[in-house]
């Protein structure tokens, strides 16, 4: 057994008193979690910095790894989609493979335990089955024609099939309501709560989103037009994105709204009464518009955070995106922490395992330092 006292102890949820203790065996799994003065003190070993439970990352494409520095910054969310459709097949399986293990290893060295991961394709399933990192796969849907809908469904019950015979977590999740019929979410959703699976959809990434589904001309009719596909029959009519496809939110399906860049106030509240999450992205906002959320619009108790993929980001690291989060808004470093802790494992029903300093859990422990209302990694513990 060892005896770890640091500077301060971060719970998942708190700041412990400053006094505390936790109590690891060998393998890091939690025996206790105590007050300093019930441990013999030469026994005691003295951590600088906070000590914390394993980071959660709610949101990632580990598939699309290969494409680190390959799409240029600030195109708009049309022309990003674009790139990523016209270059992700550019190079050989065996290549994707070897940068999605980089990816992976990256994520675990930045204290990473757990992964909320997006794909479209069964190619991940074996990095993840042998990884040391928790993933929660999303299969990800795509069909904005509902004639589509069933051959859409069949696919991604095939790929999630792979997904768990591999002893993979996952579930099935609409990609974005631009790219979805409410169709496919209603069947999706329908499978889930059959399932007791939690979702996932790309929200409000940008204001062309809102204005498509309005049923007015917007920068989707260059993606549909360059992707030969006819949209002439849709003519939706929905005040915003969020509005158009919240009736088909399954209130036994929690989802989690992955982006929110253009999420209004009203949306945001509408949200909040529903069986949703907010998870934020901002280094990939900065990235592809530029941009990022109206935090100022949310109530950010319960949020998490996600990366999205090294075609949107630089890096796989959460604890750079709390910061952009801690120098952008009002939030406490018990809020940030929370985030890619506590919450982040709640996102992803994996809160049993990971998340908390809690007798019995073996949730990774990081040892991170506070400087000037900014979070910076020094090592993983266990
Ligand atoms: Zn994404």
């Amino acid at each position: 057994m060892r005896f770890l006292k640091a500077d301060k102890v971060f719970d998942g949820l708190v700041f412990l008193e400053p006094e505390t203790v936790i109590v690891i065996d060998q393998t890091g799994c939690i025996i206790d979690v105590v007050a300093c003065e019930k441990v013999a003190n030469q026994a005691i070993e003295r951590i600088e910095g906070i000590i914390c439970p394993g980071f959660v990352n709610a949101h990632c494409h580990l598939e699309l790894s290969h494409l680190e520095r390959s799409i240029p910054q600030k195109i708009g969310l049309v022309n990003f989609a674009l790139a990523v459709i016209q270059t992700r097949q550019a190079l050989p399986e065996p290549e994707q493979l070897q940068a999605m293990e980089r990816a992976d290893a990256a994520m675990y060295s930045k204290g990473i335990v757990a992964v909320g991961d997006i794909s479209n394709t069964t190619l991940s399933a074996s990095i993840k089955a042998k990884s040391k990192l928790y993933y929660h796969t999303f299969i990800e849907l795509i069909g904005l024609n509902p004639t589509r809908t069933e051959g859409a469904f069949e696919a991604g019950l095939n790929v999630l099939e792979a997904f768990q015979k591999s002893n993979v977590s996952a579930s099935l999740a609409p990609h974005a309501p631009y790219s979805t019929s409410t169709t496919l979410m209603d069947k999706m959703a329908q499978y889930n709560a059959a399932q007791n699976q939690v979702s996932s959809i790309h929200n409000q990434e940008c204001e062309a989103e809102n204005i498509f589904l309005k049923g007015e001309a917007s920068a989707f009719e260059k993606l549909y037009s360059t992707l030969n596909i006819p949209i002439d029959w849709f003519k939706p009519t929905a005040t915003s994105s969020f509005q158009y496809y919240a009736p088909h939110l399954n209130a036994n399906v929690p989802q989690l709204l992955v982006h929110n860049t253009f999420m209004s106030a009203v949306d945001a509240e509408l949200a909040a009464q529903l069986n949703t999450r907010f998870c934020f992205c901002p280094k990939a906002n900065l990235y592809i518009e530029n941009t990022l959320p109206h935090f100022s619009n949310f109530r950010l108790d319960t949020f998490c955070v996600g990366t999205d993929s090294l075609a949107s980001n630089k890096q796989l690291d959460v604890l750079e995106e709390v910061n952009e989060l801690l120098a952008n808004t009002s939030i406490s470093v018990e809020q940030a922490l929370r985030a890619i802790t506590s919450n982040g494992a709640s996102a992803l029903q994996c809160h049993n395992q990971f998340g908390f300093i809690k007798s019995g859990f073996k949730p990774g422990l990081n040892v991170i330092q506070e400087q000037h209302h900014q979070l910076r990694f020094i090592k993983k513990w266990c």
